[in-house]
Protein backbone atom coordinates (compact mmCIF):
# COMPACT_ATOMS: atom_id res chain seq x y z
CA UNK A 1 0.00 0.00 0.00
CA UNK A 2 1.50 3.62 -1.09
CA UNK A 3 2.59 5.64 2.20
CA UNK A 4 0.44 8.65 2.84
CA UNK A 5 2.02 11.96 2.37
CA UNK A 6 4.12 12.91 5.23
CA UNK A 7 2.32 16.16 7.57
CA UNK A 8 5.29 17.86 6.90
CA UNK A 9 4.13 18.32 3.09
CA UNK A 10 1.36 20.67 4.81
CA UNK A 11 4.34 23.16 5.43
CA UNK A 12 5.28 23.34 1.63
CA UNK A 13 4.18 24.87 -1.30
CA UNK A 14 2.42 22.58 -3.72
CA UNK A 15 3.45 21.35 -6.51
CA UNK A 16 0.60 22.73 -9.37
CA UNK A 17 2.79 22.08 -12.69
CA UNK A 18 2.41 26.01 -13.24
CA UNK A 19 4.05 28.04 -10.80
CA UNK A 20 5.62 25.20 -9.03
CA UNK A 21 7.26 22.41 -11.79
CA UNK A 22 8.28 19.97 -8.98
CA UNK A 23 9.91 19.53 -6.12
CA UNK A 24 12.98 18.11 -4.50
CA UNK A 25 14.51 17.40 -0.98
CA UNK A 26 18.43 16.30 -0.26
CA UNK A 27 17.44 13.14 0.47
CA UNK A 28 15.50 12.35 -2.42
CA UNK A 29 17.94 13.90 -5.15
CA UNK A 30 20.75 11.27 -3.09
CA UNK A 31 18.44 8.55 -3.62
CA UNK A 32 18.56 9.40 -7.61
CA UNK A 33 21.95 10.04 -7.31
CA UNK A 34 22.72 6.37 -5.68
CA UNK A 35 19.86 4.60 -7.56
CA UNK A 36 17.37 5.82 -9.87
CA UNK A 37 14.87 2.60 -9.16
CA UNK A 38 15.56 3.49 -5.56
CA UNK A 39 14.15 6.35 -6.28
CA UNK A 40 11.19 5.26 -7.95
CA UNK A 41 10.55 2.66 -5.32
CA UNK A 42 10.29 5.42 -2.38
CA UNK A 43 8.92 8.18 -4.26
CA UNK A 44 6.51 7.22 -7.25
CA UNK A 45 5.43 3.78 -5.93
CA UNK A 46 5.83 4.97 -2.18
CA UNK A 47 6.19 1.65 -1.01
CA UNK A 48 6.71 1.47 2.58
CA UNK A 49 9.79 0.32 4.55
CA UNK A 50 10.55 -1.34 7.88
CA UNK A 51 12.24 0.82 10.08
CA UNK A 52 15.60 -0.10 11.00
CA UNK A 53 17.10 0.00 14.11
CA UNK A 54 19.73 2.27 13.43
CA UNK A 55 17.74 4.65 11.43
CA UNK A 56 14.90 4.94 14.56
CA UNK A 57 17.57 5.54 17.02
CA UNK A 58 19.03 8.66 14.43
CA UNK A 59 15.85 9.85 15.11
CA UNK A 60 15.48 9.37 18.73
CA UNK A 61 18.81 11.09 19.31
CA UNK A 62 17.92 13.93 16.80
CA UNK A 63 14.81 14.45 18.82
CA UNK A 64 17.18 14.24 22.42
CA UNK A 65 18.85 17.11 20.72
CA UNK A 66 16.21 19.03 19.57
CA UNK A 67 14.52 19.13 23.01
CA UNK A 68 18.11 19.46 24.80
CA UNK A 69 17.90 23.04 23.81
CA UNK A 70 14.47 23.97 25.69
CA UNK A 71 16.18 23.55 28.67
CA UNK A 72 17.72 26.63 30.62
CA UNK A 73 21.72 26.53 28.87
CA UNK A 74 22.92 26.05 32.31
CA UNK A 75 21.11 22.39 32.88
CA UNK A 76 21.73 20.99 29.28
CA UNK A 77 23.63 18.04 30.58
CA UNK A 78 24.45 14.83 29.79
CA UNK A 79 22.87 13.51 32.61
CA UNK A 80 20.13 15.54 31.48
CA UNK A 81 19.90 14.61 28.34
CA UNK A 82 20.00 11.00 29.01
CA UNK A 83 16.56 11.63 30.77
CA UNK A 84 15.47 12.71 27.88
CA UNK A 85 15.56 9.27 26.07
CA UNK A 86 13.13 7.48 26.95
CA UNK A 87 10.09 9.68 27.46
CA UNK A 88 11.30 10.69 23.63
CA UNK A 89 10.96 7.24 23.08
CA UNK A 90 7.79 6.48 24.25
CA UNK A 91 6.93 9.75 21.89
CA UNK A 92 8.29 8.23 19.23
CA UNK A 93 5.82 4.78 19.77
CA UNK A 94 2.70 6.80 20.26
CA UNK A 95 3.19 8.26 17.10
CA UNK A 96 4.51 5.34 15.40
CA UNK A 97 3.33 1.80 17.45
CA UNK A 98 4.56 -0.40 14.69
CA UNK A 99 8.08 0.63 15.59
CA UNK A 100 7.70 -1.92 18.53
CA UNK A 101 7.63 -4.67 15.93
CA UNK A 102 11.46 -3.49 15.79
CA UNK A 103 12.20 -5.78 18.54
CA UNK A 104 9.44 -8.33 17.72
CA UNK A 105 12.33 -10.77 16.49
CA UNK A 106 14.10 -11.33 19.44
CA UNK A 107 11.52 -13.08 21.17
CA UNK A 108 14.11 -15.13 22.80
CA UNK A 109 16.46 -12.23 23.76
CA UNK A 110 14.52 -9.93 25.98
CA UNK A 111 18.16 -7.67 26.52
CA UNK A 112 17.68 -6.36 22.91
CA UNK A 113 15.56 -3.17 23.76
CA UNK A 114 17.78 -2.26 26.25
CA UNK A 115 20.75 -3.06 24.45
CA UNK A 116 19.74 -0.38 21.78
CA UNK A 117 18.78 2.25 24.18
CA UNK A 118 22.22 1.62 25.95
CA UNK A 119 23.23 2.19 22.18
CA UNK A 120 21.56 5.51 21.82
CA UNK A 121 22.88 6.67 25.22
CA UNK A 122 26.52 5.82 23.95
CA UNK A 123 25.78 8.20 20.46
CA UNK A 124 24.45 10.90 23.12
CA UNK A 125 27.35 11.22 25.67
CA UNK A 126 29.35 11.50 22.73
CA UNK A 127 27.90 14.77 21.40
CA UNK A 128 29.16 15.75 24.95
CA UNK A 129 32.38 15.37 23.80
CA UNK A 130 31.72 17.13 20.27
CA UNK A 131 30.02 20.43 21.56
CA UNK A 132 29.10 22.24 24.91
CA UNK A 133 25.28 22.70 24.25
CA UNK A 134 25.77 25.57 27.26
CA UNK A 135 27.71 27.69 25.15
CA UNK A 136 25.19 27.54 22.00
CA UNK A 137 21.69 29.21 21.78
CA UNK A 138 20.39 28.08 18.22
CA UNK A 139 18.53 30.47 16.04
CA UNK A 140 16.61 28.01 14.85
CA UNK A 141 15.56 23.84 15.60
CA UNK A 142 14.08 21.46 13.33
CA UNK A 143 13.90 24.42 10.56
CA UNK A 144 11.44 23.84 7.49
CA UNK A 145 12.94 25.74 4.42
CA UNK A 146 12.16 25.73 0.61
CA UNK A 147 13.64 28.14 -2.07
CA UNK A 148 12.23 28.86 -5.64
CA UNK A 149 14.67 27.84 -8.48
CA UNK A 150 14.31 30.23 -11.51
CA UNK A 151 13.40 27.08 -13.21
CA UNK A 152 10.31 26.65 -11.13
CA UNK A 153 11.92 24.02 -9.17
CA UNK A 154 11.12 23.81 -5.42
CA UNK A 155 13.75 22.88 -3.44
CA UNK A 156 13.23 22.03 0.30
CA UNK A 157 13.89 19.85 3.50
CA UNK A 158 14.39 20.42 7.42
CA UNK A 159 18.01 22.26 8.94
CA UNK A 160 17.90 20.04 11.87
CA UNK A 161 19.77 23.51 13.90
CA UNK A 162 20.97 26.93 12.20
CA UNK A 163 22.92 28.96 14.51
CA UNK A 164 23.62 32.86 13.60
CA UNK A 165 26.02 34.68 15.61
CA UNK A 166 25.77 38.27 16.51
CA UNK A 167 27.42 39.77 13.47
CA UNK A 168 24.64 37.76 11.55
CA UNK A 169 26.86 34.95 10.33
CA UNK A 170 24.89 31.74 9.43
CA UNK A 171 25.83 27.95 10.75
CA UNK A 172 23.93 25.11 9.07
CA UNK A 173 24.33 21.76 11.56
CA UNK A 174 23.16 18.68 10.64
CA UNK A 175 23.39 15.32 13.03
CA UNK A 176 24.37 12.42 11.95
CA UNK A 177 24.31 8.97 14.24
CA UNK A 178 26.49 7.05 12.38
CA UNK A 179 30.46 7.50 12.14
CA UNK A 180 32.02 10.26 9.13
CA UNK A 181 32.66 9.01 5.89
CA UNK A 182 36.23 8.46 4.63
CA UNK A 183 37.91 11.27 2.60
CA UNK A 184 36.73 9.85 -0.71
CA UNK A 185 32.98 10.34 0.49
CA UNK A 186 33.01 13.82 2.42
CA UNK A 187 31.89 15.35 -0.42
CA UNK A 188 28.89 13.15 -1.05
CA UNK A 189 28.23 13.64 2.36
CA UNK A 190 28.36 17.08 2.33
CA UNK A 191 25.95 17.62 -0.72
CA UNK A 192 22.97 17.87 1.99
CA UNK A 193 24.62 20.63 3.55
CA UNK A 194 25.42 22.32 0.05
CA UNK A 195 21.78 21.91 -0.55
CA UNK A 196 20.88 24.04 2.33
CA UNK A 197 23.26 26.80 1.45
CA UNK A 198 21.95 27.23 -1.75
CA UNK A 199 18.43 27.36 -0.14
CA UNK A 200 19.58 29.98 2.19
CA UNK A 201 21.69 32.12 -0.37
CA UNK A 202 18.48 32.00 -2.44
CA UNK A 203 15.52 32.91 0.34
CA UNK A 204 18.22 35.13 2.84
CA UNK A 205 20.56 36.63 0.28
CA UNK A 206 23.69 34.97 2.64
CA UNK A 207 25.72 32.24 2.13
CA UNK A 208 26.07 30.23 5.39
CA UNK A 209 29.70 30.81 6.85
CA UNK A 210 30.09 27.35 7.40
CA UNK A 211 28.64 23.47 7.19
CA UNK A 212 28.52 21.52 10.26
CA UNK A 213 27.78 17.38 10.11
CA UNK A 214 28.25 16.05 13.36
CA UNK A 215 29.16 12.54 13.57
CA UNK A 216 27.85 10.78 16.58
CA UNK A 217 28.65 7.65 15.48
CA UNK A 218 32.79 8.34 15.90
CA UNK A 219 32.62 11.64 17.58
CA UNK A 220 33.80 13.54 14.41
CA UNK A 221 33.20 17.17 13.04
CA UNK A 222 33.25 17.69 9.29
CA UNK A 223 33.30 21.30 8.80
CA UNK A 224 32.80 23.05 5.75
CA UNK A 225 32.87 27.21 4.36
CA UNK A 226 30.96 27.16 1.33
CA UNK A 227 31.03 30.17 -1.50
CA UNK A 228 29.42 31.16 -3.96
CA UNK A 229 30.98 28.95 -6.83
CA UNK A 230 29.76 26.04 -4.43
CA UNK A 231 26.40 27.43 -4.42
CA UNK A 232 26.42 28.07 -8.01
CA UNK A 233 27.68 24.50 -9.04
CA UNK A 234 25.39 22.97 -6.33
CA UNK A 235 22.66 24.47 -7.90
CA UNK A 236 23.63 23.32 -11.44
CA UNK A 237 23.84 20.03 -10.14
CA UNK A 238 20.42 19.85 -8.80
CA UNK A 239 18.77 21.19 -11.93
CA UNK A 240 20.37 18.77 -13.70
CA UNK A 241 19.54 15.68 -11.23
CA UNK A 242 15.64 17.11 -11.35
CA UNK A 243 16.04 16.77 -15.76
CA UNK A 244 17.75 13.54 -15.01
CA UNK A 245 14.40 12.23 -12.81
CA UNK A 246 11.93 14.37 -15.26
CA UNK A 247 13.54 11.89 -18.41
CA UNK A 248 13.20 8.88 -16.28
CA UNK A 249 9.53 9.57 -15.29
CA UNK A 250 8.59 10.31 -19.05
CA UNK A 251 10.69 7.02 -20.32
CA UNK A 252 9.77 5.07 -17.24
CA UNK A 253 13.00 3.72 -16.95
CA UNK A 254 14.25 3.59 -13.40
CA UNK A 255 17.69 1.77 -13.74
CA UNK A 256 18.75 -0.06 -10.64
CA UNK A 257 22.41 0.72 -10.09
CA UNK A 258 24.27 -1.58 -7.90
CA UNK A 259 26.60 -0.47 -5.11
CA UNK A 260 27.23 -1.22 -1.23
CA UNK A 261 24.12 0.72 -0.77
CA UNK A 262 22.39 -2.20 -1.52
CA UNK A 263 23.30 -3.77 1.34
CA UNK A 264 21.23 -0.96 3.26
CA UNK A 265 18.21 -1.18 0.98
CA UNK A 266 14.60 -2.27 1.98
CA UNK A 267 13.98 -3.62 -1.84
CA UNK A 268 16.13 -5.75 -2.90
CA UNK A 269 13.96 -8.36 -2.85
CA UNK A 270 11.96 -6.61 -5.94
CA UNK A 271 15.15 -5.69 -7.60
CA UNK A 272 16.34 -7.19 -10.52
CA UNK A 273 19.93 -6.33 -9.77
CA UNK A 274 19.22 -9.23 -7.09
CA UNK A 275 17.11 -11.18 -8.79
CA UNK A 276 13.64 -9.89 -7.81
CA UNK A 277 10.88 -8.32 -10.72
CA UNK A 278 9.49 -4.52 -9.46
CA UNK A 279 5.80 -4.61 -9.11
CA UNK A 280 4.30 -2.44 -12.40
CA UNK A 281 4.19 1.49 -11.84
CA UNK A 282 1.32 3.02 -9.97
CA UNK A 283 -1.43 4.03 -12.88
CA UNK A 284 -1.37 7.78 -10.86
CA UNK A 285 1.67 9.53 -10.20
CA UNK A 286 1.50 10.84 -6.42
CA UNK A 287 0.08 14.06 -6.55
CA UNK A 288 3.33 15.23 -4.87
CA UNK A 289 6.03 12.47 -6.29
CA UNK A 290 8.76 14.45 -3.60
CA UNK A 291 6.87 14.87 -1.16
CA UNK A 292 9.16 14.67 2.15
CA UNK A 293 9.55 12.36 4.52
CA UNK A 294 10.66 11.41 7.97
CA UNK A 295 14.41 11.10 6.34
CA UNK A 296 14.10 14.35 5.78
CA UNK A 297 13.17 15.36 8.82
CA UNK A 298 15.77 13.59 11.10
S1 LIG B 1 18.95 -3.15 -4.12
FE1 LIG B 1 20.51 -1.74 -4.91
S2 LIG B 1 20.16 -1.63 -7.09
FE2 LIG B 1 18.32 -2.49 -6.17
S3 LIG B 1 16.94 -0.76 -5.79
FE3 LIG B 1 18.11 -1.07 -3.94
S4 LIG B 1 19.89 0.29 -4.12
FE4 LIG B 1 18.99 0.05 -6.18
Amino acid sequence: MPLPPSPSEALSTAVDGVEVLGALSPSRAADFMTCPLLYRFRTIDRLPERPSRDAVRGTLVHQVLEGLFDIPATGRTPERARDLLVPAWERLLEAEPELAEMFSGDADDDTAFDRWLTSAREVLDRYFSLEDPRLIEPAERELYVEALLDSRLLLRGFIDRLDVAPDGRIRVVDYKSGRSPSEAWEGKALFQLRFYALVIWRTRGVIPAMLQLVYLGNGELLRYVPDEQDVLATERKVEAIWRAIQLATEDGDWRPHRSRMCDWCSFREICPEWGGTPPPLPEAAPADPCGLTAEDVG
